[in-house]
């Protein structure tokens, strides 16, 4: 257990001794009643960035969070999964067009353009070995279900298709959480949380001189 709770102290002193605020935003929403100017452009915006430990925040458009060069999205675990089985699928889809070459059906493409061209004017003891051969073959090529070899790779290679589909539409409607602001942005805002600190300190002083003598605050005690 000490081995656990060590590293986590040792990261909040750290973080003590750090910036007043990390380099970590959360985005959140607020409803349109309560927009407020957009930190770039000025336009009413309902969305907000909140740093970490909540000791800065700006309202922001969504749009410019599409700027890398504004911030970049923190992607987080369940978005690396998904690009991840996206390339699983590819993976799968290149196995299964692979396999279907090598199973595709020439065999039954000459029987039909063998019937054709005969049109049975000469049934020959030929055709009849050619239809044995043809059934022999579909035989060996059939699954459990009646389906072709082929087929079912097809029908396969058709749902992993709809599945790359629906989850690379997913990758690209994926809403981040978390961001990062990009450095000289991040430094813009330490430096304004700066100057609104001294600013307040300053006229915390000037109310403190002078003509409002503070009440003592400590009790006697006996
Ligand atoms: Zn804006």
């Amino acid at each position: 257990m000490s081995k656990t709770s060590q590293p986590r102290q040792q990261h909040q002193q750290q973080q003590q001794q750090g910036p007043p605020f990390p380099n970590n935003y959360i985005l959140r929403q607020v409803s349109l009643a309560d927009s407020k100017p957009c930190m770039i452009c000025f336009k009413p915006s309902s969305t907000v960035l909140v740093s970490e430990n909540q000791h800065d925040f700006f309202y922001v458009c969504p749009s410019h969070l599409l700027d890398d060069q504004f911030a970049t999205p923190i992607k987080p675990e369940s978005y690396n999964l998904l690009h991840q089985e996206v390339k699983q699928i590819n993976q799968s889809v290149a196995k299964l067009r692979k396999d279907m070459e090598t199973e595709k059906p020439y065999l039954w493409g000459m029987s039909n353009y063998w019937k054709l061209n005969n049109n049975g004017d000469n049934p020959s003891t030929n055709d009849n070995d050619n239809d044995k051969e043809k059934s022999k073959s579909q035989e060996q090529n059939n699954d459990k279900d009646g389906k072709s070899k082929y087929e079912t790779l097809k029908a396969r290679l058709a749902d992993q298709l709809q599945n790359l589909k629906e989850k690379e539409e997913e990758i690209k409607l994926f809403k981040f959480k978390k961001y990062q602001l990009e450095q000289t942005i991040y430094k813009n805002r330490l430096m304004l949380h700066q100057r609104r600190k001294h600013e307040k300190e300053k006229s915390e002083k000037l109310q403190q001189e002078g003509f409002f003598p503070q009440a003592p605050t400590h009790q006697l005690t006996n």
